[in-house]
């Protein structure tokens, strides 16, 4: 086991939390630590650009200048529009260097979901890619909008920065925001997690230390910059090991491969799916793999099979289990490698600064061994949503987030999931909250009522099933399309169900999803395909 820099009892944002006593004071001092330790080292690789730790911090300097000229200032919302691109990095530094806040967006996100997100943070500036500009919202449905950059590999943002002008720079402290996620929820509305310096160092210490990270790892990122694992375990993690970052626009497993072997790489983060579609390629035992020491998996349950397969076919690898959220500014539990195989059934340990309680309905914590609510408390639990004193109220006690993830811990302290309390569909580590895909489909004029359900799927874990009780005949395409305008293409329904009669629903007139994910389960077995 690892050990961990001292912890300490400090107050923040009104609570009491255990903190690491030695730490960066921002993310900013972890690129200073880079830049002063390895300036010439291959920071972040971007298909064919290579930046070193010295032009990124040029790079910084130059964007937090034309931020400024731009009027951006300290707290203002800084939105991001853009796929796994340095520009990224290079946005999300340069806006912490004047105090600014980003607001990272998933590129997949349809007009109305970047609508709310930019009017919910009430950000002034948004800086996309240039191939979307097609899926912008119309200026007049985001009036606090006052400028959009497109960028591309042949324009990049640093390259926009025709300014000479000295920014102000801000002293940004560590309880300050770092960025806005919006994470959609149980009510269908999505919330602005707000993640500060102080979550982000947290977690990234945590991870460095109980994953043995040392100076210099390779690492190829396949996961989203815009959701917190790309941001903390990817982005911020190699920042801090002054590593080298190679980014992949999507993840194609072949391609991963030929570039983690190409590199060296030496450490990753990925979702579940991604570890079995590599694991799936003909060619995976002709790579050359053998730098490759530590890999993370989380967001999503891990098949034991595949555990064992990569015990088998790369033995160096310390392979961990990580369970996190947003809200826990990613990381609170982590898997000890050692233990990877002999409890693939749990998560892991809580992280040292980590408390994790598990309660019952009535705010009673459980005894030992017995299923609850998992509670989370810390220095990386995020301190409010954005601007939204509702959602945080019902979502927080005390300090301890209610995650909505039904648990048990075992006598030696190790967490394991079973249920969810939430209305979720967790579809290879993309979140989909029931409820906003309801509200889509019940805004079709043709639809009386709907229900959408998780089942199972081999490679995925979980996908979605909607069924809809129509007043009228309606092709599923149609249904398809209606919601491809409107929702990010992992949130439209994986299969139709459509229905001429009422959906069940109980006594009180709650619809009974049980029954409707017994209904699509029987289907599965009868076609017999339960990855379609
Ligand atoms: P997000 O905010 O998108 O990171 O989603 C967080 C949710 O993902 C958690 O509340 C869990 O439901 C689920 N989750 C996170 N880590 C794991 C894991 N290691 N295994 C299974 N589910 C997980």
């Amino acid at each position: 086991m690892t050990l961990h820099s001292h912890l300490r009892r400090e107050v923040h944002y009104g609570r009491v939390v255990s903190a690491h006593s030695d730490r960066p004071g921002t993310v900013l001092d972890m690129l200073s630590a880079a830049v002063a330790s390895a300036p010439e080292r291959t920071a972040v690789v971007d298909g064919a650009l290579r930046l070193t730790y010295a032009e990124v911090d040029g790079h910084v300097a130059t964007c937090a200048a034309a931020l400024a000229s731009y009027g951006v200032k300290a707290g203002d919302r800084v939105a991001l529009l853009l796929a796994n691109r340095a520009d990224v990095l290079v946005l999300m530094l340069a806006a912490a260097r004047i105090g600014a806040i980003t607001v990272p967006m998933n590129i997949r996100q349809k007009p109305p979901e970047t609508a709310y997100a930019l009017n919910a943070s009430g950000a002034i500036l948004l800086c996309h890619e240039a191939g979307l500009a097609g899926e912008l919202p119309l200026p007049e449905d985001v009036p606090a909008l006052r400028h959009c950059i497109a960028v591309d590999d042949d324009l990049r943002i640093w390259q926009h920065a025709a300014v000479q002008r000295e920014p102000a720079e801000a002293e940004p402290s560590e309880e300050m925001p770092f960025c806005i996620l919006y994470t959609s929820g149980t009510t269908g509305r999505p919330k602005g997690a707000l993640i500060t310096h102080l979550g982000v160092l947290t977690s990234v210490l945590g991870a460095q230390q109980t994953l043995g990270l040392e100076d210099g790892e390779v690492t190829v990122m396949p996961v989203p910059a815009s959701h917190i694992t790309g941001i903390v375990l990817q982005l911020m993690l190699t920042l801090r090991v002054a590593g080298t970052l190679i980014l992949m626009r999507e993840f194609k497993a072949r391609r991963f491969l030929e570039i983690a072997s190409r590199e060296g790489m030496t450490f990753t983060s990925m979702v579940p799916a991604m570890y079995v579609l590599c694991l799936m390629d003909d060619a995976y035992d002709s790579f050359d793999l053998s730098h490759w020491r530590v890999g993370t998996f989380g967001g999503a349950p891990m098949p034991d099979s595949v555990i064992a397969d990569l015990a088998r076919r790369n033995p160096a690898l310390r392979l961990s289990n990580i369970y996190g959220a947003t809200e826990t500014t990613s990381p609170a539990v982590i898997m000890p490698a050692a233990e990877t195989a002999e409890r693939s059934h749990q998560v892991g340990r809580p992280l040292p600064y980590c408390e994790l309680l598990i309660m019952d309905d009535e705010g009673r914590e459980v005894p030992r061994g017995q299923q609850g609510e998992i509670w989370i408390a810390g220095p990386m639990v995020i301190p409010c949503y954005w601007n939204d004193p509702e959602a945080t109220a019902s979502a927080f006690v005390g300090g301890h987030w209610r995650s909505g993830d039904i648990g048990s811990l075992d006598e030696d302290g190790f967490l394991q999931l079973f249920d969810r309390k939430k209305d979720m569909i967790n579809r290879g580590g993309f979140k989909i909250y029931s409820v906003e895909v309801e509200n889509v489909l019940a805004s079709h004029p043709s639809v009386i009522e709907v229900g959408v359900v998780g089942r199972p799927c081999p490679v995925l874990g979980e996908r979605s099933e909607a069924f809809v009780y129509v007043r009228e005949a309606i092709a599923d395409d149609a249904l398809r399309a209606y919601c491809a305008a409107r929702l990010s293409d992992y949130k439209i329904p994986d299969a139709f169900t459509i229905l001429s009669e009422a959906l069940p629903r109980n006594a009180n007139g709650k619809l009974l999803k049980t029954a409707l994910r017994e209904q699509a389960m029987a289907r599965l077995q009868k076609t017999g395909t339960a990855a379609s």
